[in-house]
């Protein structure tokens, strides 16, 4: 248990990010209060403020590790309430290359869910929490500082359709995760400090995701498909069981290979690189909504940790420092793992000194995460930036670790690992997987058996 820091900590947003910051604050202030726009209560469905989550989201592995350690009991609450749960090697189905990993048990678990019911379930928790309050409906307007604006001692909001009155809400610790669109760059200028250094690096990317009732079983016991882009195939697909007895269906392209929105052209896309498991399934499924797009153009960091001067009282968090490339699925686990972070700096039950804070955060939950997004981005071709020598070969590398993935599962494993953040990217290059890739590789081609080629072609997609 965390000693106190203070009376009150303001949450601005009450995303995923909002969330676990607020479990992690609830130790360590007397009072936590959450800001939104949206009215958060009712039923787990896509809201206004979050869009995204009309969209396939998946939980990686180490998420998830640290959701059930946040919220004891909460993966159990879960499946009981519909979400699907497998092992993360041997209840997913994945394609790399066109061709289907060889299955093991990690012994990791794999929760599959919608946003909405994930968000529902974690905000509930929060909200049992006898010193946190929500306030929803209310529109963040500004931050106020003390004179020197060296403190940030509050923010003003104000309540939807209350004739624009504004309310003043002080704090010990504000904490912006208000997403993508956070205002804080803005503020911070407004100030009187510097504008925040920004990395943009370009995608492209489109999504379309659409839910079904299934009438023929594509998973025969697994919980989802995944058909990963590849440079070779650059574009993918997801079909995982969730909550609601439903199945979601993801289908994305990257740098303007978007798929269409129109029933037809949303299934000829997932056709185009689907092995059949998934398209076959959906010839007879019963679809429960329209396909709902999404366009992502660029990856975005603010780089608040290399400021020279920030105000106390103030810590920006989750999407709003750092929103990723969403075809990786790290956007949530990052926000699990600033959490810890965050945690371990109030144990010292003092207000966190907000520039060593954004050091760390990025330190321990954000510069890896966005290396492995950039470098797994650079291996497709189109997509813009420096490929260094050791950048290449460790595209050859990965590629050599997913062909031998395909036959042996110690191989498929140690790559998964990687991908769901439990595992840094290095692991890959230890002396006895090493090797065994190298023999593997050297053993022969990918194991094509299990996999099923994509059925049409279509522009910018060469069969592997
Ligand atoms: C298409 C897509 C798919 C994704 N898929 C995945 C996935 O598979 N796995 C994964 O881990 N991540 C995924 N992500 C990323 C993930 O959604 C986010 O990284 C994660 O939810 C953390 O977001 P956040 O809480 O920081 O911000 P958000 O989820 O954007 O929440 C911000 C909150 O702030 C509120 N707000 C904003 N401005 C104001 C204001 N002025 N006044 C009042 N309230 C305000 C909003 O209402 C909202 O509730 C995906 C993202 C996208 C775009």
């Amino acid at each position: 248990m965390a000693r106190r820091c203070g009376e009150r900590a303001v949450v601005l947003g009450a995303g995923m990010a909002g969330l676990f910051a607020a479990r992690v604050l609830s130790d360590a202030y007397t009072t936590v209060t959450v800001v939104d726009r949206d009215t958060l209560t009712g039923p787990m469905e896509p809201r206004r403020g979050a869009p995204q989550g009309r969209q396939v989201h998946g939980l990686l592995a180490r998420g998830h590790q640290i959701i059930e350690e946040l919220f004891p009991g909460i993966t159990d609450e879960m499946v009981t309430a519909g979400a699907s749960i497998g092992d993360l090697a041997g209840n997913l189905r994945w394609y790399v290359n066109g061709v289907r990993l060889r299955q093991s048990r990690s012994g990791l678990d794999a929760l599959t869910s919608s946003r909405p019911f994930l968000e529902g379930h974690v905000r509930a928790r929060v909200r049992a929490l006898p010193n946190v309050e929500f306030l929803e409906g209310r529109d963040i307007l500004r931050l106020v500082a003390t004179p020197d604006r060296s403190r940030v001692t509050g923010v003003q909001v104000t309540r939807q359709g209350g004739g624009g009155a504004e309310e003043l809400l002080e704090a010990d610790l504000v904490i912006d995760a208000t997403g993508r669109g956070s205002r804080t760059a803005a503020w911070l200028v407004e100030l009187g400090y510097p504008q925040v250094e920004e990395e943009r690096r370009k995608i492209g990317l489109g999504y379309v995701t659409r839910h079904y009732r299934l009438r023929s079983d594509p998973y025969r016991g697994d919980t989802a498909i995944n058909i990963m882009a590849s440079a070779a195939l650059p574009r993918g697909a997801i079909a995982a069981k969730v909550d609601g007895d439903r199945t979601v269906v993801t289908a994305y392209g990257i740098l303007g290979d978007h798929p269409p929105t129109d029933p037809e052209g949303f299934h000829a896309f997932i056709a185009s690189v689907s092995a059949s498991d998934i398209i076959d399934a959906l010839r007879d499924a019963e679809p429960l909504d329209d396909p709902v797009g999404y366009r992502f153009p660029v990856s975005l960091r603010r780089h608040y940790e290399r400021m020279r001067r920030f105000p106390a009282g103030l810590l920006p968090i989750g999407d709003a420092v750092c929103s990723l490339n969403p075809s990786y699925a790290q956007g949530m686990t990052v926000a699990a793992l600033e959490a810890v972070t965050l945690r371990r700096h109030l144990l010292r039950g003092t207000a966190p000194d907000p520039l060593f804070c954004l050091r760390d955060l990025s330190a321990d939950a954000i510069d890896r995460v966005w290396d492995l997004m950039i470098g797994t981005d650079l291996s497709f071709p189109g997509v813009e930036g420096e490929r260094t020598p050791m950048t290449r070969i460790s595209h050859f590398y990965v590629g050599l670790v997913q062909r031998v993935g395909t036959r042996d599962p110690a191989v498929a494993d140690a790559f998964l690992r990687v991908i769901a953040l439990m595992e840094p990217a290095e692991s890959l290059m230890r002396p006895a997987l090493l090797l065994r890739v190298l023999r593997g590789a050297l053993a022969g081609p990918a194991n094509r058996s299990a996999a099923r080629r994509p059925r049409t072609t279509q522009r910018g997609v060469r069969t592997p």
